[in-house]
């Protein structure tokens, strides 16, 4: 086990300044224009893909560093940079997480390099859950995957909503599901490969911000994929879903719930995504409130101004020190007995929403203008309180896991 630490060691620096060298040169100056193209930033994905930034192997790296803080200092830097564009070159991860996560070795194997492609010719992937009736209430989900014995396929049927590089992928994982009875322990997820017919992309969201993040609807009309497209393989899933069965027949003893534990151990990289943009506004706000004068002064000599400051720069601190515990304790299999890991994302993403205000107001008329890039930060950073889980989910899931009540 990894001793916890508050410096990073001379290896995790150089990778924190080589990142944070690639979103201050490449990210932050292409940040303004990707906003209001609200398209996906190929060149700039293309860009982070020669550099080796886009691939599986640097999030397995900075994954494995047994000091836990590998991911959540790549996305403070790369967010930091800007969160649109951030998230475009991160998002591919999170339906990479789902095939590392319940894939075989040989569906790792097969369709991750599809997800990201080569440096010459970059795909994105999306990860599928949401849908227009089960946003935080996932076991309310419709899709439904049917079983083609005799053709050895499972069909795919519904609409998916808010994913992602939805549509524009190479490929989608699709979670769907296999038995209605059993709520969300019915569910499984799917691989869907390129190209496949009956997948299409529905409406394309314009959002208030990461307008550089594509997101959008994913509709399946009789998707056919291979029986090897289910994450897992049959067998597990049979495995499964019959002790599912078996325990609401009995009414069994709960076992912990794996998903949930997958979450606290995932939330901490959300909540060092909001880190990222609520210190690149603090640093916007500091370096203005030094510069700009008012009254014969910079404006920083006002109390009421200064004030402020040190209370933006001790949220962004103390969300940081919260998402380095909860990543510490992912990494080292500790259990997250207080929702650690929500803890993190709550506090983070609401420092966020609340800093990037601040720095609006420090910067004042100049603040509430696209001439600077407070007001961006401040529209991307609404999203961390909404995506992954929403803050009262957040608060509900750490309030359930100190009551000892189960959460679904
Ligand atoms: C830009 C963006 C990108 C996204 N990317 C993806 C993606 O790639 N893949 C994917 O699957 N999904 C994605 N999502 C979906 C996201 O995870 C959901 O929006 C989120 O889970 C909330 O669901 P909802 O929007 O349906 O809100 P709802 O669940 O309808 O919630 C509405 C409000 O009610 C509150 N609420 C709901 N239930 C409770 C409760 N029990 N107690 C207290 N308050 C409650 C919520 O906190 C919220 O304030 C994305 C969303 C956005 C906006």
């Amino acid at each position: 086990m990894a001793e916890f630490t508050m410096e990073l060691n001379e290896e995790q620096r150089e990778v924190r300044d080589w990142l944070h060298g690639f979103a201050a040169d490449v990210i932050r100056p292409a940040a303004a224009e990707w906003d209001e193209r609200e398209e996906t930033p190929w060149p700039v994905i293309q860009e982070a893909a020669k550099l080796g930034i886009y691939s599986l192997d640097f999030y397995a790296q900075q994954y494995f560093d047994p000091t836990g803080l590998g991911i959540p200092m790549a996305m403070e830097e790369l967010f930091w940079g800007d969160a649109g564009i951030a998230l475009s070159i991160v998002g591919t991860g999170l339906a990479a997480v789902g095939v590392l996560a319940n894939g075989t070795e040989e569906q790792i194997g097969t369709w991750i390099p599809q997800m990201y492609g080569d440096a010459n010719d970059v795909k994105v992937a999306a990860f599928c859950s949401s849908e227009p009736d089960a946003g935080s209430d996932v076991a309310s989900m419709r899709t439904r995957a049917v079983y083609d014995e005799a053709k050895d396929e499972w069909i795919l049927n519904g609409t998916k909503t808010w994913a992602t590089n939805g549509g524009i992928a190479n490929v989608h994982v699709v979670v769907a599901v296999v038995d209605p009875e059993l709520g969300s322990k019915g569910h499984a997820s799917f691989i869907v490969p390129p190209k496949t017919p009956g997948l299409s992309q529905g409406q394309k969201f314009k959002k208030h911000g990461i307008r550089a993040s594509h997101t959008a609807e994913v509709v399946l009309e009789d998707v056919r994929v291979p029986g090897s497209c289910l994450l897992g393989g049959k067998e597990k899933l049979d495995e499964r879903l019959a002790r599912a069965r078996e325990r609401a027949k009995t009414g069994g003893e709960r076992v912990k719930n794996a998903a949930m534990a997958t979450f606290e151990a995932s939330r901490p990289a959300v909540g060092a995504m909001a880190v990222g943009t609520a210190r690149a506004a603090y640093e916007v706000a500091l370096d203005y409130a030094m510069t700009r004068s008012q009254f014969g002064r910079p404006i920083i000599d006002n109390q009421g101004v200064a004030f402020q400051l040190a209370d933006m720069r001790t949220s962004v601190d103390a969300a940081r020190l919260l998402v380095w515990r909860a990543s510490w304790m992912a990494i080292n299999g500790r259990p997250f007995t207080g929702a650690e890991g929500s803890q993190s994302k709550l506090f983070a993403s609401e420092t966020a929403k609340k800093v990037t205000g601040q720095a609006i107001q420090i910067l004042g008329g100049n603040g509430y203008t696209r001439e600077y890039p407070v007001e961006r930060m401040h529209r991307d950073a609404a999203i961390y309180t909404i995506f992954e889980g929403t803050s009262e989910i957040q608060r509900l899931v750490i309030a359930r896991t100190l009551s000892g009540m189960p959460i679904r």
